[in-house]
């Protein structure tokens, strides 16, 4: 069985790839360079069992197609990972949307004309900022599920970065289900489209632990670098999973029967910057004094208010989700092994 993973060099997919790995999957990664793919294939101890191919411009016309010509027989399942998140975005349309849905469009053609014969599955990574408005993010009456949409359109999602990006992801899974939904006389595969929260987490190798990390565990890294004497910058709420959760969800998308055709939502719980400051400062006895309390130290949650009920997913899922104390203590000791603070 080989799975094609594009992105194969990113923070989720890494831990993707390598339960892939342990469950004996042959993998084709896509990455942009040919100096990612052998970093990638190095910190994975140069698996025989996983091999790649560069696609430099993801969102050129037809990108996918010489993959697919190539190695579309050896193929039976893809998950296309790779989304642009560009943080200080300005041209949301051609930076974000375009890109986002292109590529997506554009992958599923390469599997229809070259993969049909053996592709079975396609999972898509989209983001439960496609589920959710956003306008109603603090409505404590409302609770998102599998089946909610962001309402956004192509136009009043274009006002701010993340709103844009929220938009990336909702219009290129909604290209996703209309392309199978026109093809369905056509193709032999079938759509799982896979739901994350935001993603915390330790990176699977502690070596892209960098001066700047992933977009999703910036929010840690920032209340690291907080004052204890200064109030919070930016006070931040958003629904919590951890990342190992992620990539097992990927699996569970790509290998269950009962997840085709379906939007598996992965959240385990809201969560707001206090609740990170918490578990840093009492877990971490060397951060005590170092960093902020917060604006409200032992009181968790402040802000939290709209709810998401994922039953469905959980379900299908079927496991438990690691714990937010988890995720943090494992992070932050990452961060500050590779930072030589312990
Ligand atoms: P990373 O930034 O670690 O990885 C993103 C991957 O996408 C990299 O391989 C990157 O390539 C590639 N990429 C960047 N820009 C483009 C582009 N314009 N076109 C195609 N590929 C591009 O991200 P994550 O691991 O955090 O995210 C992986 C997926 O999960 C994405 O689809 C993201 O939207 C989704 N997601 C992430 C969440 C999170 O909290 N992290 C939450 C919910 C969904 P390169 O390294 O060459 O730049």
């Amino acid at each position: 069985m080989t799975v094609l993973i594009t992105g194969a060099n990113g923070f989720i997919a890494e831990h993707v790839v390598d339960l892939l790995l342990k469950k004996n999957y042959e993998i084709i990664g896509v990455v942009r360079s040919l100096e990612k793919a052998e970093k990638v294939h190095q910190q994975f101890g140069n698996s025989s069992k996983l091999s790649f191919e560069i696609v430099p411009e993801l969102s050129a016309p037809n990108a996918f197609d010489p993959v697919f010509r190539k190695r579309g027989k050896e193929i039976s399942s893809v998950i296309h990972m790779a989304s642009p998140f560009i943080s200080g975005a300005t041209d949301f349309e051609n930076q974000l949307l375009i890109p986002a849905r292109n590529e997506t469009v554009s992958i599923l053609n390469s599997i229809k004309q070259y993969g049909n014969d053996t592709v079975t599955r396609v999972v898509l990574t989209s983001s439960l900022l496609a589920v959710t408005d956003l306008n109603k993010m603090g409505d404590e009456t409302i609770t998102f599920t599998e089946k909610d949409w962001n309402p956004d359109t192509w136009a009043s999602c274009q006002t701010n970065p993340l709103r844009a990006y929220a938009g990336s992801k909702k219009f290129a899974e909604e290209a996703a289900w209309n392309f199978m939904r026109e093809h369905k006389r056509n193709i032999n595969f079938d759509l799982t489209v896979v739901v994350p929260a935001m993603a915390l987490g330790p990176h699977k190798f502690a070596e892209d632990v960098k001066d700047e990390l992933n977009v999703s565990n910036k929010v840690i890294d920032g209340l690291l670098c907080s004052s204890p004497r200064r109030k919070l910058d930016h006070y931040m709420n958003a629904p919590f999973i951890d990342v190992r959760d992620v990539a097992k969800a990927h699996l569970i998308a790509l290998e269950k029967a009962n997840a085709r055709g379906q939007r598996l939502c992965v959240f385990e719980r809201g969560i707001g910057s206090q609740d990170i400051l918490d578990i840093m400062n009492q877990k971490f006895p060397s951060l005590r004094g170092q960093i902020s309390q917060g604006p409200w130290p032992g009181r968790g949650d402040q802000n939290t208010k709209c709810s998401y009920n994922t039953s469905l997913s959980n379900k299908i899922l079927g496991f438990e989700f690691l714990s937010l104390d988890q995720s943090v203590e494992d992070t932050v000791t990452q961060i500050l092994c590779v930072r030589d603070q312990v």
